[in-house]
């Protein structure tokens, strides 16, 4: 399997640490508002990117954090303190507000199919941790102490931009945002492990360390969080784009000075997803949420096959319009499976099914290509082989790509057939099912009689009363 690496700017082979192992790690969110649909395109590729090697047979163990102290409005440590917004905003604690996020986030992942990683680790849960490694670092002269914070000193790593795009000049980082650069630093790269009350005065959540009353920086919790679970040597780590610089440049700076070797070796970004206007974001133009989507007619399924329509490195451009036509293309597709569901009659056909899914496997192993895979889909409709088969090969390619393929097509199935049902059959069926709820099971079979008559079979399966025409 192919996989872009941000570390060499290039594809490269696939290879884990242990065979057959793969530890991987995601930058949670911060909980301090509803996630945008910008940031759950990243947890909707990554999710695909985990499921595809679940299904090539890897053993995946994926962390991730959840943000709820630390990180400031601006990734370069100047700013408000994000929770600390959200909370002043609705009046209520950081705490309470970092478990109303937390949950609606899981909610949103939950409507997009988008599996829970194996570990969920609050950064509030590990601060021995971030003391443990912050002490370390100022131990081997990697941190220093300046206005009551501790600093990472970049100046003493042969290499800090690893991604290669960047340079010192490109880090204006006060002059960009109109804000005053912090003093303290020694070099304008230095970020902050470590806060104490000198930074803000009104800070909820407090810890005990050895510099002082206060609370961590943003990046080390990536780290601690990803070396308490996955060990020394990470395979995979994941984000979005924009969390390329400066996050994960400090994640790489800070744990392998603690380490004193390689930490991580294939470094997966999703792309921006922009409106029409620009780059997506909380504070500009219409706040994007599932809910709006769902508001607006959308299944949040939708929102995700619009998602996989396109490959993770490119930037995609939503507009309702887009969405729009990914529904209807959406609707089709089911409609062209459930027309498949009635013609499936025996057992696939081995021989084709292996052929025919070597489509599907080749997009994927080609840098997660959805766009291709998206494309095998169809191509399975056309394939010379039977309808069991091609029921199997959309089953199949689903364990990926979680579009509830057969699942919608069997509902629609259901629809199609209750609307064709007469309003008579339809008071029947009612009454018949009050019958059984009042467990009068003589009524309710008088009432199956009398649907018969008028030539229905009603049939009780898992998912419900199924009625189709004798
Ligand atoms: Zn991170």
């Amino acid at each position: 399997m192919k996989l872009y690496n941000s570390l060499s700017h290039k594809e490269e082979e696939f290879v884990p640490n242990e065979p057959g192992k793969v530890s991987m790690y995601t930058c949670g969110p911060t909980v301090y508002h509803f996630a945008h649909i910008g940031n759950l395109r990243s947890y909707i590729m990554e999710d695909v990117l985990e499921k595809y090697l679940r299904y090539v047979g890897y053993d995946v163990k994926r962390v991730m954090n959840i943000t709820d102290v630390g990180h400031l409005t601006s990734d370069g440590d100047t700013g408000d303190d994000k929770m600390l917004k959200g909370a002043k905003r609705e009046h209520k604690t950081v705490m309470e507000i970092a478990e109303f996020y937390t949950n609606a986030f899981f909610e949103d992942c939950r409507k997009l199919n988008i599996k829970t990683p194996d570990v969920v680790e609050p950064a509030t849960h590990c601060i021995d941790e971030f003391i443990r490694v912050i002490s370390s670092l100022i131990g081997k002269g990697y941190a220093y102490e300046a206005g009551g914070n501790i600093y990472f000193d970049t100046s003493k790593l042969s290499k800090y931009y690893v991604f290669g795009e960047l340079s010192e000049e490109d880090l204006e980082v006060g002059v960009r945002e109109g804000v005053e650069a912090d003093g303290n630093k020694k070099n304008k790269a230095d970020f902050v492990l470590w806060f104490t009350k000198s930074k803000f005065d009104d800070q909820e959540l407090k810890w005990e360390s050895p510099w002082g009353l206060g609370y961590p920086g943003w990046h080390i919790e990536c780290s601690c969080i990803s070396m308490k679970h996955l060990g020394e040597k990470l395979d995979l780590h994941c984000g979005g784009i924009d969390n390329q610089f400066p996050h994960h440049t400090n994640e790489i700076a800070q744990s392998e000075a603690f380490l004193g070797h390689k930490w991580c070796n294939y470094w997966f970004h999703v792309h921006h997803l922009n409106t029409l206007s620009g780059k997506m974001s909380k504070s500009k133009g219409e706040f994007l949420t599932v809910s709006l989507l769902e508001e607006k007619g959308f299944a949040p399924v939708v929102y995700r096959f619009f998602c996989l329509q396109s490959h993770y490195r490119k930037s995609l451009v939503f507009s309702w319009e887009n969405l729009e036509n990914a529904k209807q293309a959406y609707d089709k597709l089911v409609a062209r499976i459930a027309a498949l569901i009635p013609e499936a009659k025996g057992e696939a056909d081995k021989e084709a099914f292996e052929r025919i899914r070597a489509d599907f496997t080749a997009a994927m192993d080609d840098d997660i290509n959805t766009s291709n895979a998206v494309t095998a889909v169809y191509n399975v409709f056309k394939a010379d082989t039977d309808a069991a088969t091609k029921l199997a090969l959309l089953d199949d390619y689903d364990r990926v790509l979680s579009l509830d393929l057969t699942e919608s097509a069997k509902k629609l199935i259901a629809q199609q057939q209750n609307t064709d049902i007469p309003a008579e059959v339809a008071e029947l069926v009612a009454q018949r099912k009050e019958a059984r709820a009042a467990k009068d099971f003589a009524l309710a079979d008088e009432l199956r009689d009398r649907i018969a008559e008028l030539g229905y079979v009603i049939r009780e399966t898992r998912q419900g009363t199924e009625i189709t025409k004798k």
